[in-house]
């Protein structure tokens, strides 16, 4: 895959987040981004609730002031209405009115410990007149931030305050002795009213003080909760801005990425991939993306070497490729269309095929064309004429196909071969075959009449040699015995080849009908008319079963007669021939097979030898006139066979086939 990426500007890559943050998944991300903000929102609601509990701390312990600085005044009041009343109810009253700030301070004592009960800390404040739900914020207040500043100083006040309240209780108690005593002592009594005087405006000023420090206390608590709530609310606000502006950033520009390489993709850019910031789903896409890029690439690539390759077929083409619409409109030609047709391809494409055709043909290629748009069939070799644009005609053959695209036809593509010249050289051999066919009957008919004629005269010429002959014996002359074996020989020769011309010529004037041959007897009968010749040679004629079949009996003696003798003929000097015929069926016919033994016949004129008056061997070795085999030939193809000749080792065999019945 190619991995080229665009250089990234500088200011980007500062920009840059860290490398473990963009290799995150988006999802994770995502839910970093969540989890800051609800983080925010927690400490956010963490921080309320602890103001919340300082701001109900310092509510209870100014109510609870309140209540303890009532208890203290009403303890001070019932134990002066005691001294004066003596009642009993007014000293419950001051013990009731005494407890409050003495559990104040049974719960403050308690709350100093490091391990302090909350059960002792909860009984005294509610002895001191606090309700239970306000304990929990007050022992909270107390032990987190009663160490510090105004609150720190308030708690000291209050302490303070015991010594007080325990004189008082002294003095109290001293009282309620002196009185339960029975005695009269005003001077003692005088001087323990006036302490509870002195202790009670002592206490009422701590405890102005203890409120006015509680108070400076709250204000000052109310600052610095609110200040930290703005602070950390700003803080983590911050934060969490950072954090989700970073991975914002990472996500848009990888987003950014995408988009500008989905717009070079679409301006037909290929060249340049998307750059792959980070492992992330993004970065995932992008190499998808990259990677769908170099496929289409590829495929561009296959897709213009196809059409280059198409280009190059149709253009060396030695046929007229061309493709047609629906309504038979051009829609491509190859070079070779606009040869056959003499238009120029501009003129071609668009133009309709109707204009290509001669008014004569023209219904039966329109049916060709509907054959093929309408019916989706093939048309194969279809043989007509174009009329090109100068108006000259040619002779063509066109083959059509319909063109299927998503199951429908579109049209169709087809090939057009000029055939006028292989028309032209047909004619002419059609023309040269009947001159020739005209010439060869003329020759044959011509060489049967003079063969004939011929006979007369020769027959004339045999005798008067005879009779001359008979008077010139008694001369005893050798030079006459001479001369006249001399014409007595070439009466003979010239007598074999009139009969030769002339059977050549009947092979195919035969008068007689087809039979049924029995092709032993035949061989019989043609070995019984060599039998000189075999006996003279020494030669040993064999033969296999062979078939009866239909055949000219006249015609099939004259071809055995004719291997035969040949294969006695052309005999080697040093051995005895051998001749063997054979026949085997094969396909519907019979081949019959002559072999010999005897000098062979080169491969090279195995075709030759079938021609009139051909020969391979000399006259003095081997007479004859080269009529044999081409006559043999001629009988073979009288009853639709074949002859042909293969090389034997020693000799040749000769090979014919007659039709099987
Ligand atoms: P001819 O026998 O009168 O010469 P043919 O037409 O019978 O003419 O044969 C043509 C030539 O084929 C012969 O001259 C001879 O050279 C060759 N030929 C034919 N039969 C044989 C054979 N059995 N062996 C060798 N050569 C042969």
């Amino acid at each position: 895959m190619d991995t080229r990426t665009r250089p990234a500007a500088p200011s980007r890559a500062r920009r840059r987040p860290a490398r473990w943050l963009r290799d995150l998944s988006i999802v994770i991300k995502l839910n970093a981004m969540v989890a800051v903000f609800v983080a925010i929102i927690l400490t956010l609601l963490a921080l309320a609730g602890a103001a919340l509990a300082i701001t109900n701390g310092v509510r209870a312990y100014v109510g609870g002031e309140g209540l303890w600085s009532k208890g203290q005044k009403d303890a001070v009041y019932y134990v002066m209405r005691y001294a004066r009343t003596h009642d009993e109810a007014d000293w419950r009253k001051y013990q009731a009115a005494v407890a409050i700030p003495l559990g104040d301070r049974q719960a403050r004592l308690e709350m100093e410990k490091p391990d302090y009960d909350y059960a002792i800390v909860e009984q005294g404040f509610v002895q001191g007149g606090n309700a239970p739900e306000d304990v929990p914020y007050m022992v909270f207040l107390f032990r987190t931030l009663g160490g510090y500043g105004h609150l720190a100083q308030a708690i000291g006040i209050w302490r303070q305050g015991d010594r007080h309240l325990d004189r008082l209780v002294e003095a109290a108690d001293a009282l309620r002795t002196l009185h339960r005593g029975g005695a009269i002592n005003p001077a003692r009594e005088r001087e323990l009213l006036d302490r509870i005087d002195q202790i009670n405006a002592e206490l009422t000023r701590l405890e102005r003080e203890f409120s006015a420090t509680l108070g400076k206390g709250a204000r000052w608590l109310q600052r610095v909760l609110l200040l930290s709530v703005f602070a950390s609310t700003a803080l983590l606000l911050a934060c969490g801005y950072w954090v989700a502006r970073r991975i914002a950033l990472e996500l848009r520009l990888g987003i950014l990425g995408l988009r500008e390489g989905a717009l070079r993709v679409a301006a037909g850019d290929l060249d340049i991939p998307v750059e792959i910031r980070s492992h992330d789903e993004l970065g995932q896409l992008a190499r998808v993306f990259n990677d769908m890029m170099a496929h289409r690439r590829q495929a561009e690539e296959s897709l213009r070497s196809a059409h280059e390759f198409r280009d190059k077929v149709m253009e060396s083409a030695t046929n007229s490729i061309h493709a047609l619409d629906l309504e038979g409109r051009f829609t491509l030609v190859n070079r070779r269309t606009c040869e056959m047709t003499g238009y120029p391809v501009e003129e071609l494409l668009g133009a309709s095929y109707v204009k290509l055709f001669p008014p004569e043909v023209l219904a039966e290629v329109n049916r060709q064309f509907e054959t093929v748009i309408r019916e989706g069939r093939t048309v194969e070799q279809f043989e007509t004429v174009l009329q090109r644009k100068d108006g000259s005609r040619v002779a063509i053959t066109f083959s059509s196909a319909p063109l299927v695209r998503d199951g429908r036809i579109v049209g169709l593509v087809g090939t057009a071969e000029d055939i006028s010249a292989r028309k032209r050289a047909e004619a002419a051999l059609a023309a040269h075959a009947a001159e020739l066919a005209r010439s060869n009957a003329e020759l044959e008919r011509f060489a049967y009449v003079a063969s004939h004629d011929l006979q007369e005269p020769l027959r004339t010429v045999t005798s008067f040699t005879q009779l001359l002959a008979q008077r010139y014996t008694d001369r005893n002359d050798p030079t006459v015995h001479e001369y006249v074996g001399f014409i007595t020989e070439s009466v003979q020769r010239m007598r074999d080849l009139i009969e030769g011309l002339l059977a050549y010529s009947r092979v195919s004037h035969q008068r007689e009908a087809l039979q049924d041959v029995d092709l032993n007897e035949r061989l019989q009968q043609v070995i019984a008319s060599l039998d000189a010749a075999i006996k003279a040679s020494g030669a040993r004629v064999t033969h296999d079963p062979l078939p009866r079949l239909r055949a000219y009996p006249s015609l099939i003696l004259r071809l055995l007669q004719n291997l035969l003798s040949n294969a006695l003929k052309f005999r080697r000097a040093d051995i005895a021939p051998e001749v063997h015929v054979s026949a085997a069926r094969e396909d519907g016919v019979w081949r019959i097979s002559v072999r010999d033994n005897g000098i062979g016949i080169d491969p090279q004129h195995a075709e030759r030898i079938f021609v009139l008056f051909q020969r391979l061997h000399t006259r003095d070795d081997f007479p004859g006139n080269g009529l044999g085999l081409a006559i043999c030939k001629k009988i073979i193809e009288q009853h639709g066979g074949r002859i042909w000749v293969e090389p034997a080792n020693p000799g040749s065999v000769f090979h014919f086939t007659l039709p099987a019945t």
